[in-house]
């Protein structure tokens, strides 16, 4: 059976994974990650829509070939992003460096080769734009600028990337300074670029839209800018009642206004969206083990202790997000899904809690770092338990070292259903290596 709307894995494919790789691992449904590229690369749009993957959401080398391979190019939040991008055989001219850092000695140089080799530069800071004006002149680079609208959106206040509370991109404030010296120099400045946050409202998402056209209209006069970037943050539903951004519907939108841009100033815009979540958020599982169980005394609670949890997906330690558990048994049999009525209406709650020492690693905390015990069919120790949702910001962005335990294995579950191993796990010896 599928285990949820959104992708095609089932049980089988679980269980399957789980016979020959120990746990715990991460699974990934390729076919999702190729229809999710393909969806978004249709979205409608005026005048042409380029689509980029943000690597930070999950930076796996056949990941970045699967997304690559159905045309999506790259967003790469760190130069490390970029150069493993290059490594895993992308062309630098599919990338493009959005990033808070300032290279500098050999990794200035790094920077500037990709450059030259094609990698299109979003100036992010007045420091940045400084220290890259004179080399973008004399080699006659154009350049993209990310602009702090000063108003932001996400799926809780440390995702939200564009208010008075988090500091990417050069602030509106900044910017006429900025541009006219760009103008006095001879600095091209091709694109503007907005990203607002991550989980974004679509209403707010739609909002930017009619901002970001009307800082190109205010500010960019003097400048040929042909690509306006709306960022990623697209909103993606996790769990059965969280709804995802209509993305049909963010694009005609965005289509109506930048043609009506164009029947205004002349200038046709082509489109850009840079989803990370999106593209690979429910393509991922974390397959896990029950190891334990325990209770906190009559007026305590339900425990549910499994072999993989902060380490793995650190999302609802940071966030207090919500991800879907299933339970399937040593059998192969799915046990409990939040998919379905019988487990929601389950008498049976617990807190599902991990291996590390750590009171706050759970997978039932919410954004006040409250634990919340979760309705669910009571697993046997030895079942699976796997947590979905989770193949955005948990193998990119997890202390997967802590306790020494290891960076675990990443599989993926192919077209024909087949499942490859797409990463070793960790050896102890590897995660020692460097100690001196
Ligand atoms: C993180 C990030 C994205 C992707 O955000 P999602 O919420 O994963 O879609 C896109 N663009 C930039 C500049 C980012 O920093």
């Amino acid at each position: 059976m599928q285990l949820n709307n959104f992708s095609k894995i089932t049980e089988t494919d679980i269980f399957n994974a789980a016979k020959d790789n120990k746990t715990p691992f991460y699974l990934y449904d390729k076919q999702l990650i190729i229809d999710r590229c393909n969806a978004i690369k249709s979205m409608p749009n005026a005048f042409g829509l380029s689509v980029r993957y943000a690597m930070k959401a999950n930076s796996n080398k056949s990941i970045l070939n699967t997304i690559s391979s159905t045309g999506v190019h790259i967003d790469a939040s760190s130069l490390n992003e970029a150069k493993r991008a290059v490594l895993a055989g992308i062309s630098p001219s599919e990338i493009m460096l959005t990033t808070q850092e300032v290279p500098m000695d050999e990794e200035r140089e790094d920077l500037e080769n990709l450059i030259l080799k094609g990698m299109k530069y979003n100036v992010c800071s007045v420091t940045q734009y400084e220290a890259i004006k004179y080399f973008a002149i004399n080699n006659n680079i154009s350049l993209s600028i990310r602009v702090h609208p000063g108003v932001g959106s996400g799926e809780s206040s440390t995702r939200n990337t564009g208010d008075n509370y988090s500091c990417f991109g050069v602030h509106l404030q900044n910017l006429p300074t900025v541009l006219a010296d760009a103008k006095k120099c001879g600095v091209n400045f091709t694109k503007v670029h907005v990203h607002i946050g991550s989980g974004a409202d679509p209403v707010k998402w739609r909002e930017n839209i009619d901002l970001e056209l009307s800082i190109i209209e205010k500010y960019f006069g003097d400048f040929n800018i042909d690509t306006i970037s709306f960022g990623g943050g697209i909103k993606e539903g996790r769990m059965p009642n969280e709804v995802a951004a209509d993305i049909n519907d963010l694009g005609a939108y965005a289509k109506e206004k930048i043609t009506e841009f164009y029947e205004k100033t002349g200038k046709k815009l082509t489109a850009e969206v840079e989803p990370g979540t999106f593209i690979v958020a429910n393509s991922g599982y974390c397959v896990t083990s029950v190891m334990d169980k325990k209770r906190t005394g009559s007026d305590g609670l339900n425990f549910v202790l499994i072999n993989g949890s902060m380490e793995i997906n650190a999302r609802p330690v940071m966030y207090g997000s919500k991800h879907p558990f299933y339970i399937v048994s040593a059998k192969g049999e799915l046990m409990s899904s939040e998919f379905s009525e019988k487990t929601n209406n389950s008498s049976y709650e617990a807190v599902v809690v991990g291996r590390c020492c750590e009171s706050g690693d759970s997978q039932c905390i919410d954004e006040n770092e409250n634990p919340i015990p979760r309705a669910m069919i009571e697993p046997e120790i030895g079942d699976y338990f796997v947590i979905g949702g989770t193949g955005a910001y948990c193998s990119s962005m997890t202390p997967f070292n802590y306790n020494s335990h290891q960076q675990i294995a990443e599989l993926m579950v192919c077209e024909d259903k087949s499942i490859k191993l797409i990463r070793k796990r960790q050896t102890l010896e590897q995660l020692i290596a460097n100690e001196i």
